[in-house]
Protein backbone atom coordinates (compact mmCIF):
# COMPACT_ATOMS: atom_id res chain seq x y z
CA UNK A 1 0.00 0.00 0.00
CA UNK A 2 1.39 3.49 -0.51
CA UNK A 3 -0.01 6.24 1.44
CA UNK A 4 0.66 9.81 -0.01
CA UNK A 5 0.01 12.72 2.39
CA UNK A 6 0.10 16.11 1.21
CA UNK A 7 0.66 18.98 3.42
CA UNK A 8 1.34 22.81 3.89
CA UNK A 9 3.26 21.53 7.11
CA UNK A 10 4.52 18.30 6.51
CA UNK A 11 6.86 18.44 9.75
CA UNK A 12 4.32 17.68 11.89
CA UNK A 13 4.22 14.35 11.23
CA UNK A 14 7.44 12.82 10.64
CA UNK A 15 7.93 11.27 14.27
CA UNK A 16 4.64 9.56 14.09
CA UNK A 17 5.83 7.41 11.30
CA UNK A 18 9.71 7.53 12.82
CA UNK A 19 8.94 4.95 15.18
CA UNK A 20 7.61 1.61 16.88
CA UNK A 21 5.22 -0.28 15.03
CA UNK A 22 4.74 2.32 11.75
CA UNK A 23 8.31 2.69 11.29
CA UNK A 24 8.86 -0.79 11.36
CA UNK A 25 6.24 -1.58 8.82
CA UNK A 26 7.78 1.02 6.00
CA UNK A 27 10.91 -0.23 6.66
CA UNK A 28 9.85 -4.03 5.95
CA UNK A 29 8.36 -2.33 2.90
CA UNK A 30 4.44 -3.24 4.29
CA UNK A 31 3.32 0.27 3.26
CA UNK A 32 4.94 3.40 1.42
CA UNK A 33 4.32 6.77 3.35
CA UNK A 34 5.06 9.57 1.10
CA UNK A 35 4.55 13.33 2.87
CA UNK A 36 4.57 15.91 0.22
CA UNK A 37 5.05 19.56 1.22
CA UNK A 38 2.05 21.28 -0.57
CA UNK A 39 4.81 24.29 -1.42
CA UNK A 40 6.78 22.18 -3.37
CA UNK A 41 3.96 23.01 -6.06
CA UNK A 42 3.35 26.90 -5.12
CA UNK A 43 3.70 28.54 -8.42
CA UNK A 44 4.89 31.87 -7.13
CA UNK A 45 8.37 32.91 -5.97
CA UNK A 46 7.02 33.52 -3.21
CA UNK A 47 6.08 29.68 -2.46
CA UNK A 48 2.45 30.98 -1.70
CA UNK A 49 0.08 28.52 -1.22
CA UNK A 50 -2.82 30.72 0.90
CA UNK A 51 -4.82 33.65 0.60
CA UNK A 52 -7.68 35.64 2.52
CA UNK A 53 -10.91 34.66 2.11
CA UNK A 54 -13.35 36.04 -0.45
CA UNK A 55 -15.38 38.24 1.48
CA UNK A 56 -13.48 38.99 4.33
CA UNK A 57 -13.46 37.05 7.72
CA UNK A 58 -10.64 35.65 9.84
CA UNK A 59 -8.52 33.04 8.77
CA UNK A 60 -5.98 32.17 5.67
CA UNK A 61 -7.49 29.90 3.09
CA UNK A 62 -5.24 27.27 1.01
CA UNK A 63 -5.30 27.98 -2.40
CA UNK A 64 -6.57 25.87 -5.43
CA UNK A 65 -3.66 26.12 -7.81
CA UNK A 66 -0.83 24.20 -5.68
CA UNK A 67 -3.27 21.88 -4.41
CA UNK A 68 -4.03 20.82 -7.82
CA UNK A 69 -0.65 21.04 -9.99
CA UNK A 70 0.30 18.46 -6.72
CA UNK A 71 -3.12 16.29 -7.44
CA UNK A 72 -2.17 16.07 -11.26
CA UNK A 73 1.66 15.18 -10.60
CA UNK A 74 0.71 12.13 -8.24
CA UNK A 75 -1.76 11.03 -10.86
CA UNK A 76 0.65 11.31 -13.70
CA UNK A 77 2.58 8.44 -12.27
CA UNK A 78 -0.06 5.75 -10.67
CA UNK A 79 -3.97 5.95 -10.40
CA UNK A 80 -5.62 6.04 -6.85
CA UNK A 81 -8.29 4.27 -4.84
CA UNK A 82 -9.14 7.37 -2.85
CA UNK A 83 -8.14 11.15 -2.78
CA UNK A 84 -8.95 11.96 1.00
CA UNK A 85 -9.48 15.37 2.62
CA UNK A 86 -9.35 15.19 6.41
CA UNK A 87 -11.99 17.65 7.51
CA UNK A 88 -14.28 18.43 10.68
CA UNK A 89 -17.03 17.92 8.72
CA UNK A 90 -16.29 14.39 7.21
CA UNK A 91 -17.90 11.25 7.37
CA UNK A 92 -16.95 9.72 11.14
CA UNK A 93 -13.82 7.35 10.89
CA UNK A 94 -14.43 3.78 12.54
CA UNK A 95 -12.93 0.88 12.35
CA UNK A 96 -14.80 0.31 9.21
CA UNK A 97 -13.51 2.60 6.86
CA UNK A 98 -9.78 1.97 8.30
CA UNK A 99 -10.71 -1.76 7.19
CA UNK A 100 -11.85 -0.62 3.96
CA UNK A 101 -8.87 2.01 3.48
CA UNK A 102 -6.73 -1.02 4.55
CA UNK A 103 -7.73 -3.01 1.13
CA UNK A 104 -6.69 -0.40 -0.99
CA UNK A 105 -3.24 -0.06 -3.40
CA UNK A 106 -2.93 3.93 -3.58
CA UNK A 107 -4.32 6.75 -1.56
CA UNK A 108 -3.70 10.31 -1.05
CA UNK A 109 -4.88 12.38 2.06
CA UNK A 110 -4.63 15.70 1.88
CA UNK A 111 -4.36 18.30 4.91
CA UNK A 112 -6.23 21.36 5.11
CA UNK A 113 -4.86 24.61 7.53
CA UNK A 114 -5.65 27.64 8.86
CA UNK A 115 -9.28 28.11 7.97
CA UNK A 116 -9.07 25.17 5.60
CA UNK A 117 -9.07 24.76 1.63
CA UNK A 118 -10.68 26.65 -1.46
CA UNK A 119 -13.91 24.73 -1.41
CA UNK A 120 -13.55 24.14 -5.33
CA UNK A 121 -11.05 21.13 -4.26
CA UNK A 122 -13.40 19.45 -2.39
CA UNK A 123 -16.28 19.72 -5.03
CA UNK A 124 -14.46 18.50 -7.83
CA UNK A 125 -10.98 17.07 -6.94
CA UNK A 126 -11.74 14.77 -3.84
CA UNK A 127 -13.55 11.45 -3.55
CA UNK A 128 -14.09 11.17 0.19
CA UNK A 129 -14.22 13.37 3.38
CA UNK A 130 -13.19 12.10 6.86
CA UNK A 131 -12.98 13.85 10.40
CA UNK A 132 -11.76 11.99 13.49
CA UNK A 133 -13.93 13.41 15.85
CA UNK A 134 -16.22 16.29 16.40
CA UNK A 135 -13.72 18.85 17.39
CA UNK A 136 -11.22 21.30 15.36
CA UNK A 137 -7.43 20.76 14.78
CA UNK A 138 -5.43 23.24 13.41
CA UNK A 139 -4.25 21.68 10.85
CA UNK A 140 -5.11 18.03 9.13
CA UNK A 141 -1.88 16.45 9.91
CA UNK A 142 -2.38 14.87 13.36
CA UNK A 143 -6.27 13.84 11.58
CA UNK A 144 -4.11 12.19 8.64
CA UNK A 145 -1.74 10.56 11.11
CA UNK A 146 -4.65 8.88 13.00
CA UNK A 147 -6.15 7.68 9.94
CA UNK A 148 -2.46 6.32 8.40
CA UNK A 149 -1.61 4.40 11.78
CA UNK A 150 -5.25 2.99 12.21
CA UNK A 151 -4.58 1.53 8.47
CA UNK A 152 -1.10 0.68 8.19
CA UNK A 153 -1.78 -1.48 11.18
CA UNK A 154 -4.38 -3.52 9.50
CA UNK A 155 -1.80 -4.57 6.93
CA UNK A 156 -0.64 -8.16 6.83
CA UNK A 157 2.37 -8.80 8.71
CA UNK A 158 2.42 -4.96 10.02
CA UNK A 159 1.58 -6.37 13.38
CA UNK A 160 4.10 -9.07 14.78
CA UNK A 161 0.99 -11.76 16.36
CA UNK A 162 -1.57 -11.69 13.18
CA UNK A 163 -4.54 -12.09 15.04
CA UNK A 164 -3.74 -8.67 17.32
CA UNK A 165 -5.79 -6.51 15.59
CA UNK A 166 -8.44 -9.14 15.09
CA UNK A 167 -9.29 -9.07 18.51
CA UNK A 168 -8.77 -5.17 19.36
CA UNK A 169 -11.79 -3.33 20.03
CA UNK A 170 -14.56 -2.36 17.35
CA UNK A 171 -13.42 -5.95 15.13
CA UNK A 172 -16.61 -7.33 15.16
CA UNK A 173 -18.46 -4.52 16.98
CA UNK A 174 -16.99 -5.12 20.36
CA UNK A 175 -14.74 -3.68 22.95
CA UNK A 176 -11.51 -5.71 23.74
CA UNK A 177 -11.35 -7.57 26.78
CA UNK A 178 -9.37 -6.31 29.94
CA UNK A 179 -5.39 -7.25 29.95
CA UNK A 180 -3.16 -8.14 32.64
CA UNK A 181 0.53 -8.63 32.95
CA UNK A 182 3.33 -9.30 35.89
CA UNK A 183 3.22 -9.28 38.73
CA UNK A 184 -0.30 -10.95 39.20
CA UNK A 185 -0.78 -9.14 42.58
CA UNK A 186 0.60 -5.80 43.15
CA UNK A 187 -0.13 -4.13 46.45
CA UNK A 188 -3.19 -7.06 47.05
CA UNK A 189 -4.89 -6.25 43.68
CA UNK A 190 -5.11 -9.31 41.85
CA UNK A 191 -6.34 -10.84 38.39
CA UNK A 192 -8.72 -12.71 37.14
CA UNK A 193 -7.67 -16.19 38.47
CA UNK A 194 -9.04 -17.68 35.08
CA UNK A 195 -6.01 -16.34 33.34
CA UNK A 196 -3.40 -18.17 35.55
CA UNK A 197 -5.92 -21.32 34.79
CA UNK A 198 -3.97 -22.63 31.89
CA UNK A 199 -7.20 -23.50 30.32
CA UNK A 200 -7.07 -21.56 26.95
CA UNK A 201 -10.79 -22.43 25.89
CA UNK A 202 -11.83 -21.12 29.44
CA UNK A 203 -9.85 -17.78 28.95
CA UNK A 204 -11.62 -17.41 25.21
CA UNK A 205 -14.50 -17.96 26.69
CA UNK A 206 -14.07 -15.74 29.33
CA UNK A 207 -12.54 -13.23 27.38
CA UNK A 208 -15.17 -13.12 24.67
CA UNK A 209 -17.82 -12.79 27.78
CA UNK A 210 -15.69 -9.53 29.11
CA UNK A 211 -16.00 -7.94 25.35
CA UNK A 212 -19.68 -8.75 25.53
CA UNK A 213 -20.02 -6.74 29.08
CA UNK A 214 -17.75 -4.16 28.58
CA UNK A 215 -19.38 -3.20 25.45
CA UNK A 216 -23.31 -3.69 27.01
CA UNK A 217 -21.87 -1.51 29.94
CA UNK A 218 -19.80 1.25 27.54
CA UNK A 219 -20.78 0.95 24.23
CA UNK A 220 -24.66 -0.47 23.68
CA UNK A 221 -24.92 1.06 20.20
CA UNK A 222 -22.25 -1.25 18.76
CA UNK A 223 -24.27 -4.20 19.37
CA UNK A 224 -27.12 -3.03 17.96
N1 LIG B 1 -12.84 26.24 9.38
C1 LIG B 1 -12.92 24.81 9.42
C2 LIG B 1 -11.83 24.20 10.28
C3 LIG B 1 -10.47 24.42 9.77
S1 LIG B 1 -9.30 23.62 10.78
C4 LIG B 1 -14.25 24.42 10.01
O1 LIG B 1 -14.74 25.11 10.88
O2 LIG B 1 -14.79 23.35 9.63
C5 LIG B 1 -7.97 23.40 9.68
C6 LIG B 1 -7.84 22.01 9.07
O3 LIG B 1 -7.66 21.06 10.08
C7 LIG B 1 -9.03 21.55 8.27
O4 LIG B 1 -8.95 22.04 6.97
C8 LIG B 1 -8.88 20.04 8.32
O5 LIG B 1 -8.01 19.57 7.30
C9 LIG B 1 -8.20 19.82 9.67
N2 LIG B 1 -9.11 19.35 10.72
C10 LIG B 1 -9.56 20.08 11.77
N3 LIG B 1 -10.34 19.35 12.57
C11 LIG B 1 -10.41 18.12 12.03
C12 LIG B 1 -11.10 16.91 12.38
N4 LIG B 1 -11.88 16.84 13.46
N5 LIG B 1 -10.95 15.84 11.59
C13 LIG B 1 -10.17 15.90 10.48
N6 LIG B 1 -9.50 17.01 10.10
C14 LIG B 1 -9.61 18.11 10.85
Amino acid sequence: MRIDIISAVPELMSSSFGHSILKRAIANQLVEVNLINLRDYASNKQKQIDDYAFGGGAGMVLMIEPIDACLKDLKSQRTYDEIIYMSPDGELLNQKICNQLSMQKNIVILCGHYKGIDERVREHLITREISIGDYVLSGGEIAAAVLSDAVIRLLPGVLNDETSALSDSFQDNLLAPPVYTRPAEYQNWGIPPILLSGHSANIDKWRHEQSLERTKSRRPDLLK
